[in-house]
């Protein structure tokens, strides 16, 4: 654990297509990697709580698709993002980072179950929660579920790791190379002009409740350890 906690305390949100790396399952270098970073920003006495995404095993509406009932189909997507979640918290364990997984659908014997102020408390001793499971409730994203941990948990700001671009932009990078990024884009231009990097649920919820999101790229080696220590990579949306 760190020698001293500050009071920064941001919330990690990272995809499940970054954890498997472009694949189904877990890419374990990039996993390793990525706990690594976050180690070296907690040791700094960053308080860092972190919501998985689950991408890389299931997607409820991507199931639905393919016949089977979204609910049920959303319930196998925040099963998934536990299986990420137990990964990050063996390489933060393995390097000697005390961390707390908590799921919002109850399995005791894989972890705790998601109660705020345990989870305050944990961040206050330096160690690092991770929020699995989503909301636990179908028809809801982890991008959703990271603003609303943020909120409750009382983090100043929402950190959105995201694989294959490092911002948002006026279009998308990788059909049109005239797209320039943003350094700071309001909610409502991110919501009205449809920038796609997060649903719009997630993007209204931040609005509403002045919760700043900032977008980067998780590929750069050290973006996860800067952005946590507040470096200011990517795109800020807010007020
Ligand atoms: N999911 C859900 N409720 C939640 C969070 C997630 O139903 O509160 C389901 C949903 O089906 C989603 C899947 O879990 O597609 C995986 O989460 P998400 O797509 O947000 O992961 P990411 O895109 O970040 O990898």
């Amino acid at each position: 654990n760190p020698a001293t906690v500050s009071n920064r305390r941001v919330l990690l949100k990272l995809s499940g297509e970054a954890f498997g790396g472009g694949a189904v399952g877990v890419d374990v270098s990039v996993v390793q990697r990525i706990a690594l970073e976050i180690q070296a920003a907690v040791q700094d006495g960053v308080q860092v709580a972190i919501v998985v995404g689950g991408g890389n095993f299931f997607r409820g509406a991507e199931l639905s698709q393919a016949g089977i009932e979204r609910s049920r189909g959303d319930y196998m997507g925040m099963l998934g993002t536990v299986m990420n979640c137990l990964a990050l918290q063996d390489f933060l364990e393995q390097a000697g980072q005390a961390t707390r997984v908590q799921t919002a659908i109850t399995m005791g014997q894989v972890a705790e179950p998601y109660i705020p102020l345990k989870a305050i408390r944990h961040l206050e001793k330096g160690r690092v929660v991770i929020f699995g499971a989503g909301a636990g409730l179908p028809y809801f994203s982890t991008d959703t579920v990271s603003i609303q941990r943020a909120l409750e948990i009382h983090c100043s700001e929402v950190l959105m790791g995201k694989n294959g671009v490092d911002g948002i932009y006026t279009a998308d990078p990788r059909k049109d190379p005239q797209a320039q990024m943003f350094t700071q884009l309001s909610y409502n231009r991110a919501l009205v002009d449809n920038l796609a990097v997060m649903d719009a649920s997630a993007l209204s919820m931040a609005r509403d409740n002045a919760m700043p999101i900032r977008v980067f790229g998780l590929e750069g080696a050290g973006n996860v350890t800067r952005t946590l220590k507040g470096e200011k990579l990517g795109t800020v949306v807010c007020a």
